[in-house]
């Protein structure tokens, strides 16, 4: 019989819980779990999307220059530092299985995003998570944290699911206080959402440790087509795009991409939308007695007396079509993480909250 050798630590990953996309018995669900633009891509970008990738039997370019260059004329950032991924979680993966393995450690915080102790077991190294203080990341542990042995610290920021913000003298002050052997990821998934912040890419500029993270799955409403970008030191890249897949992007993925990059009119009336909705919103769930912190995301973090009343505000949403998400997982079981819909999405949540508070009081 053959025997399976699994390389180490795959066992330790816990699978990735997506965010709940059906609910049996009922057709028009309001999904709020996973932090999808509601509106869905811009008009131009749907006509890109419809005009390319006909040659089915060519393979795509494998250098991604026209979306490079087009997200550095937008950025005003170098094209040459820029490296495009199925999604910025495959960004994230060349980053672990390029600088960490069997013997080395990679730090995340409480709340952190799931994929970073997944894609630290997955290239063998050890995961190591460090405290965060009332919900954001706290350099101080981390910095406590480092050894000789650490070799990426991963933070989003803004974060998810806490949709805090770590300001930006502290995370220059992680980024100078690391040990020579690390590097600093800035996940920016959502750093579109916050007026005239660049997700670090000064920082990057600025710095040999530092790497950010992109994607067009949230703002760009691209989520199904799987693109992400990183920026980072050339030599960085040099090494990113040895452990790349040659043809990791289609040209539908690059022409689509392209296209919404390029239309950031539409880009900003997302945000705006998003920053209106979402102070309603949170003021709204505030009314109703629900703790809510300012949101630096597309999303809400609603923090209830206890996991009991979580769960069970939680199910009186489903039970009238609404999906959130549930993050018990990521070590805040009396908070629900609820996406910042459409108006009428957003309306429907408060009301349901509203009703089901007058109903636990
Ligand atoms: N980082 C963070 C913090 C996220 O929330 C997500 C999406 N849930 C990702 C990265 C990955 O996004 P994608 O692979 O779709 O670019």
């Amino acid at each position: 019989m053959t025997q399976i050798n699994v390389q180490p630590g795959i066992m330790e990953i816990a699978l990735y819980q997506g965010g709940q996309s059906a609910l049996a018995g009922v057709t028009e669900v309001v999904k709020l779990s996973s932090n999808e633009n509601p509106y869905g891509p811009s008009e131009a970008t749907k006509a890109a999307f419809a005009q390319s990738g006909l040659a089915l039997h060519r393979y795509p370019g494998t250098d991604h220059a026209g979306l490079r260059a087009a997200i550095a004329e937008v950025h005003g950032l170098d094209a040459e530092r820029i490296v495009c991924g199925v999604g910025s979680d495959e960004v994230l993966q060349f980053v672990a299985q390029s600088f960490a393995g069997p013997g080395d450690e990679i730090i995340y915080t409480e709340h952190g995003f799931s994929m970073y102790p997944i894609l630290a077991h997955a290239c063998g190294a050890t995961p190591v998570k460090v405290a965060e203080k009332e919900r954001v990341v706290d350099v101080d542990a981390i910095l406590a944290a480092c050894n000789a042995k650490t070799r990426i610290v991963f933070i989003a920021n803004p974060g998810n699911p806490t949709a805090t913000m770590l300001a930006a003298d502290e995370v220059a002050r992680l980024a100078d206080g690391l040990p020579a052997s690390a590097l600093l990821v800035l996940d920016g998934a959502y750093a579109e959402f916050v007026e005239g912040y660049d997700g670090g890419a000064a920082l990057v500029e600025a710095r040999s440790n530092v790497i950010m993270t992109r994607t067009f799955s949230k703002i760009y409403g691209l989520g199904g087509l799987r693109i992400g970008w990183g920026y980072a030191p050339k030599e960085v890249i040099d090494v990113l795009n040895r452990v790349r897949q040659p043809f990791n992007l289609s040209d539908v993925q690059l022409q689509t991409a392209e296209a919404a990059v390029r239309d950031q009119e539409f880009m900003r009336w997302c945000r705006s939308e998003n920053t209106r909705l979402g102070a309603w919103l949170s003021e709204a769930l505030r009314a109703a007695g629900v703790e809510v912190d300012e949101s630096f995301t597309n999303f809400i973090l609603a923090r209830f007396a206890s996991p009991e009343e979580a769960d069970s505000c939680d199910e009186a949403l489903k039970a009238e079509g609404i999906l959130v998400r549930k993050v018990g997982g990521y070590g805040l079981p009396n908070c629900l993480r609820i996406t910042i819909g459409d108006e009428r999405a957003c309306r429907r949540v408060a009301h349901t909250v509203k009703q089901f508070k007058r109903v636990e009081a």
